[in-house]
């Protein structure tokens, strides 16, 4: 199977409701979506929406990547030897991890139609089902817990709730509404983004355990860079703690494992630069015992269906975090994963399964 052409669309949908984080305020899901097409007529899908903050990858440097340097050189290459194609994907230029995202999604579902088989199935087939948390924006306490209760009420059993945005005593307060809404039949696992100083997460993680607010984990307390503060955090507390930002490359999964900085990982394909990396993090994590989450960014069906096939393919992947198609207030995507409440089936259909994209 020959890569024969690539092409980039843009696409732009609203959210029901702004998604707010310590690092940032979403009000409508943009993404570079892309098209590969194989000699053969075969279509592969695959998409990166910009997150400058997290990322540093834009629309305009989403689509230069893709149009200036991958697509010119990975025309004519041939999916039978994909490991050549992946190793000059990632080799063509440093970073740009969104950007090798899509295109990697892409090939996936080229070379899992060429395998005449569902991706998750070629990947692993672990199960075809998983189940999503949803997630709560940070807000005002009575806010929030207006909204976990109807995220309740819509059926999720898990909540990942925003916080880390001002004061982390308001962090507290927030979680005790939440909690006092919700009762004792909902999980419950924090995001601060980043937010917090490391004393003061300490601090307050035990104070949150000392209250029992049941808390399942807490997910990227302080600053990326900061993996000593990382590790003081975790061992601090009992609450498991979770590395986002901390980890993009198989590269910072092995400092975090290696030092354990972390109790667990979750892993993006926005971060890691796609599948074929972030297969190496989760059995890197797997061998050191450490579990992994799947998440997303604020992506369409498209990432989503292929980071579902991921996640779903995998022993070590116990946790998902796939909303983001939840939050759009509709889909350009035909196919692909299909969602009944917080379950996610998987396509029986070669490839990703998505049949047709609306841009
Ligand atoms: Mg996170």
């Amino acid at each position: 199977m020959i890569i024969a052409k690539v092409e980039t669309s843009r696409a732009a949908i609203p959210l029901k409701k702004p998604f707010k984080t310590a690092l940032r305020t979403v009000e409508q899901a943009e993404t570079v979506v892309v098209k590969i097409t194989s000699e053969c007529g075969k279509t592969g899908w695959g998409e990166a929406p910009p997150t400058v903050v997290i990322t540093g990858d834009s629309m305009e440097s989403i689509e230069s990547a893709i149009r200036n340097t991958l697509a010119p050189q990975l025309i004519g290459k041939n999916l039978l030897q994909y490991e050549q194609v992946f190793h000059l994907l990632h080799h063509l230029l440093v970073n740009n991890n969104s950007a090798k995202a899509a295109v990697d999604m892409a090939l996936y579902d080229l070379i899992s139609q060429q395998a005449g088989m569902p991706l998750y199935q070629f990947l692993g087939g672990y199960r075809n089902q998983i189940e999503t948390d949803y997630t709560v924006s940070v807000n005002s306490p009575e806010e929030m817990g207006e909204d976990a209760l109807a995220y309740m009420q819509a059926g999720f059993l898990v909540l990942k709730i925003k916080v880390g945005k001002d004061q982390i005593e308001n962090d507290i307060l927030r979680i005790k509404e939440i909690r006092n809404k919700v009762g004792n039949q909902v999980k419950i696992r924090l995001d601060a983004n980043q937010g917090w100083e490391v004393k003061e997460a300490i601090r307050s993680i035990r104070k949150m355990e000392d209250m029992g607010l049941d808390i399942e984990l807490v997910e990227q307390p302080v600053k990326a860079h900061d993996l000593a503060g990382l590790k003081a955090v975790t061992d601090a507390v009992d609450t498991p703690i979770m590395a986002d930002e901390s980890v993009f490359s198989p590269r910072q999964a092995f400092e975090v494992l290696h030092n354990r900085a972390a109790d667990l990982i979750n892993i993006k394909l926005m971060k890691a630069g796609g599948i074929y990396k972030a297969q190496i993090i989760n059995h890197m994590a797997e061998e050191c015992g450490v579990e992994c989450m799947v998440g997303s960014m604020i992506e369409t069906h498209i990432g989503i269906t292929a980071a579902a096939h991921f996640a779903a393919s995998k022993k070590n992947i116990t946790r998902f975090d796939f909303d983001a198609p939840l939050m759009l207030v509709k889909s350009i995507v035909e196919g692909g994963v299909r969602y009944d409440g917080r379950v996610l089936t998987l396509p029986e259909t070669p490839g990703l399964g998505i049949t047709k994209v609306h841009v």
